[in-house]
């Protein structure tokens, strides 16, 4: 039994039998670390939770309590936790060569390796990688490579992108403008200027009276207005995720996408397609852009491509961008110290083998994805359940305060009750990461996960619904 230098005040037991001082930590946490995405006093005040092993599709917190991982980490952890085989890589590869970087007609074998890798599992028009250290820099890389483009081309004038409200795009200035979110455009004066948002194409907001088709082709319909309000000579890109992630999991129907791409091509818009949650199998496929069969210019990958494991993030450059960059570019003045680490580029190689040889997208597709969609169909018959929406690994369940027969006639909870909050409270006392995006709960689980975890997954999402259900009735919310 190893003891930690916090030393343990309780008998706990994770798979390897440390023992911890939570409180220690916790007021160590609080007294110095500043955490993403949170309010600092409320944190302060509950403490956060240590979380110290994981282990498939498990995690154990200091308490030594296990922990469902619903939530894949953040999106990333396809292949589970606990893999050997991508911390020998990292060890190997740190042994030879730690760091180097590519930026004086210098590079590495690992990223040269796993550039290849990319475009073997790329859609066909992708032959070239630029490389970051995350999503967000991955998108700071579009705008500048999209308006680089254009300049190239002799259209200066071509560098307004358009995005949606409530797209996730990272967390930079360029990233949070980007994307669509209110809440963190409330702070910083964001977005910055050249860039425009479009609605989201969310049936249950926006679809009353239309069918999904009808209203795919609306929410299409609303880029084309954006870009004759432009100005199409003024447009440089557009760019989405495939299915909206961080949003809620929100799948447009399946009309959507076709005339996004019709629209993109009429008007000469480059296509951004922001796959870091999309992509290394999260929707059966290695790519959400094959799922609703994008072609897309540029493709922003992170998160998956490591399983989380190390930073890395990057740019599928399509041929068009492509060949103007490098026919008539010269020096791109961009990049960051960690393009191309050698390090992190050794754990997505592997990473890349394990999903390849393990076959486990193709058991997504097939197998263990279509009986995720079952377990939560078979959510809708408990009274919180008001509809369910999956797409490969991904789920997201919608909780009402009333069903009905048409999803537009459900009576909704109130946003300020927070309901979400609550049942994720429920979620995480029992041991289940689930996370809450407004009313809708959603799961986005390692890639591994077996027939009977999901059954074990299903389980326990109900009872923590029921917990719930009893609950908000408790607090006369129903
Ligand atoms: C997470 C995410 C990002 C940002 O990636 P970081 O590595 O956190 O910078 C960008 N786009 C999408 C779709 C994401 O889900």
């Amino acid at each position: 039994m190893k003891s930690n230098t916090l030393a343990a005040l309780a008998v706990v037991s994770t798979p390897q039998q440390v023992h911890y001082n939570t409180e220690a930590i916790q007021a160590m946490d609080t007294a110095h670390y500043l955490h993403p995405f949170t309010n600092f006093k409320a944190l302060a005040n509950r403490g956060a939770q240590v979380i110290v092993e994981a282990q498939d599709i498990y995690l154990w917190d200091s308490q030594g309590k296990r922990i469902l991982d619903g939530m894949a980490g953040l999106w990333c952890v396809n292949v589970g936790y606990g893999r050997k085989s991508i911390s020998d890589a990292v060890y190997t590869q740190m042994q030879q060569l730690p760091f180097y970087n590519s930026f004086f007609n210098t590079t590495n074998i690992p990223a040269v390796e796993l550039a290849k890798a990319l475009v073997e599992i790329s859609p066909p028009q992708f032959k070239h990688v630029f490389f970051t250290g995350s999503g967000s820099e991955a998108n700071d890389t579009n705008l500048r490579m999209v308006r680089r483009y254009w300049d190239l081309l002799g259209y200066s004038e071509r560098h307004v992108i358009i995005s949606r409200h409530n797209a996730y795009h990272g967390s930079t200035v360029a990233g949070a403008s980007l994307g669509g979110m209110s809440a963190m455009h409330a702070q910083g004066s964001l977005p910055i200027p050249g860039i425009v948002h479009i609605g989201q194409p969310y049936y249950l907001e926006g679809g009353k009276g239309l069918t999904q088709d009808e209203f795919g082709l609306k929410a299409a319909s609303w880029l084309e207005d954006k870009i004759l309000e432009v100005g199409a000579d003024q447009v440089a890109a557009f760019i989405a995720e495939p299915l909206q992630g961080a949003g809620g999991v929100i799948i447009p129907p399946a009309t959507y996408w076709p005339e996004i791409q019709r629209i993109c091509s009429k008007y000469d818009i480059l296509l951004i397609v922001d796959e870091v949650i999309c992509g290394f199998g999260r929707v059966g496929c290695w790519f959400g852009s094959e799922h609703f069969e994008i072609k897309a210019d540029l493709m922003t990958f992170a998160k998956g491509v490591t399983s989380g494991y190390l930073p890395l993030g990057g740019v599928m450059v399509g041929d068009k961008v492509a060949q103007v960059l490098i026919e008539k570019g010269g020096d791109f003045n961009h990049g960051f110290t960690y393009s191309g680490h050698p390090v992190a580029c050794a754990a997505a190689l592997e990473n890349i083998r394990i999903l390849r040889e393990e076959k486990i997208i193709e058991q997504v597709r097939d197998e263990t994805g279509p009986y995720l969609k079952q377990g939560f169909d078979s959510l809708l018959d408990h009274p919180l359940v008001g509809m369910v929406d999956t797409c490969g690994f991904l789920a997201a369940l919608v909780l009402v305060k009333e069903k009905a027969e048409n999803i537009f006639d459900m009576q909704m909870f109130p946003k300020d009750l927070g309901v979400g909050q609550i049942c994720r409270d429920h979620m995480f006392k029992h041991g289940m990461i689930m996370r809450a995006v407004g009313n809708r709960m959603i799961v986005s689980p390692p890639l591994t996960m077996t027939i009977a975890q999901i059954d074990e997954m299903i389980a326990l999402i109900r009872f923590c619904l029921d917990e719930t259900l009893a609950d908000l009735q408790q607090r006369n919310y129903l």
